[in-house]
């Protein structure tokens, strides 16, 4: 029998009703001939309820208890699942990940899954089995503790899952109806993609938007795993929501596909450092070590051998890298007159495969904006996205003004 695999966000499983409208896609996927693996999260809100009491009770947490805690809350809702299918007359049952055994590093709190066995389940398949119900975001260390895979978590796992046991898709069921060109909340003429290429899901789940956690397209990518993203509370057909997929799967599309924002970001500028072979590895080797994620980097033309070091960061970094960059100070290590934290800045991308083969993205980008009368702070490229960083003040116009010159309300 083909597999599908078939996961549920903590909304489309926070009330035992949800659980029963859940169930009821599951049956009729069983009814169209599949054997069904079920991954869930846990209800809406019961991860960060969990969260809280761990920090609540110790601050600074041992992981791995951390961990017990927090993969509690997707046992519930396996058991429940199980349990809905079972009502029905669909032969189901659940899995805990150490059951499975879902085996991963030992990463506490952001562990990575290293291999997931299938005789087990479909052993159970072939006895007869229709529902495999086996609980996200959990998996077992090679020391035996309890592992969670990170915020979002359980998205990773059913990727992981169609990549294993080479599932048909892997149909990703949540509260959006799919992937929007932009935030619909900042334009309304944002539009649902039917089709987006893994590269560019990847640059817009990483840029914020946050419908998928970013490990699980890394890994759909990597293994070419077709992924599905609908909505739970609407009735769909067969070309509902947004399908992720290969460059080679999508026949058209236009040259920028979204534009993507991330909100809390910060601008920092080391002032007049020494401008000589090392000096960057001096700056962000201790960054690093800081656990900064600094993200874009500018260095300015140098005068007098001296030269400015402009790099960003999440804004809630910024006590981090400044206590880093005077300790390297102090130390001697680097030399500046002045750092300079600006907390006040968005960052604004376009994305689009499309652009490995047009030009004048970035001029038209530029152009929109100089038009609104939004100034760039500092700018970015990669093969298939610009970034901009601009006053925080600008992102909701700078994103209309970007999704309007770009044209992105209209399907190519
Ligand atoms: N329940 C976990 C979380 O809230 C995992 C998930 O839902 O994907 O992060
Ligand atoms: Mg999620």
């Amino acid at each position: 029998m083909p597999i599908l695999v078939m996961k549920f966000g903590g909304t489309s499983v926070a009330t035992p009703d949800r659980i029963r409208r859940a169930a009821k896609r599951v049956g009729r996927e069983v009814a169209n001939g599949y054997d069904v693996i079920v991954i869930v999260s846990a209800m809406a809100g019961e991860t960060n309820k969990m969260v809280g009491l761990v920090d609540e009770i110790s601050p600074f947490y041992d992981a791995r208890e951390y961990d017990a805690v927090v993969s509690s809350g997707e046992n519930v809702t396996a058991g429940l699942m199980a349990l809905t299918l079972q009502e029905m007359d669909i032969p189901a049952r659940s899995w805990q990940g150490w059951q499975v055994p879902l085996k991963t590093t030992s990463a506490h709190g952001a562990a990575r899954i290293e291999e997931i066995p299938t005789d087990n389940i479909n052993a159970k398949f072939a006895e007869g089995m229709q529902v495999a119900v086996v609980a996200g975001f959990q998996g077992i260390s090679p020391e035996g503790r309890i592992t969670t895979l990170g915020r979002g978590g359980s998205d990773t796992t059913a990727v992981a899952f169609a990549a294993a046991f080479g599932a048909e898709r892997c149909d990703i069921y949540t509260d959006v109806d799919g992937v929007y060109t932009t935030d619909p909340r900042i334009s309304a003429k944002a539009r649902k993609l039917d089709r987006i290429a893994f590269e560019e899901m990847l640059e817009l789940a990483s840029l914020g938007a946050k419908v998928l956690q970013t490990r699980s397209v890394e890994l759909a990518m990597r293994y070419n795993v077709r992924l599905r993203v609908l909505s739970s509370f609407e009735d769909n057909n067969e070309t509902a929501g947004t399908l992720v997929c290969a460059e080679e799967d999508i026949v058209e599309s236009n040259v920028v596909s979204g534009v993507a924002y991330s909100r809390d970001e910060a601008k920092m500028t080391l002032i007049s450092v020494a401008d000589r072979p090392g000096i960057a590895a001096a700056i962000f080797g201790p960054l690093a070590e800081a656990g900064v994620n600094v993200d874009m980097i500018v260095q300015n033309i140098s005068d007098d051998g001296r030269t400015d070091m402009t790099f960003s960061c999440p804004v809630d970094q910024v006590k981090r890298a400044e206590k880093a960059m005077l300790g390297a100070k102090e130390k001697g290590d680097i030399n500046f007159h002045e750092l300079v934290a600006d907390t006040d800045v968005c960052k604004v991308s376009v994305v689009g495969i499309g652009m490995r083969s047009h030009a004048g993205v970035a001029s038209k980008m530029f152009d929109s904006l100089a038009a609104e009368g939004i100034n760039i702070k500092v700018i970015t490229t990669s093969e298939i996205k610009i970034s901009v960083l601009i006053d925080r003040k600008y992102l909701e116009l700078a994103v209309q003004a970007l999704h309007d010159a770009f044209e992105l309300e209209k399907a190519a």
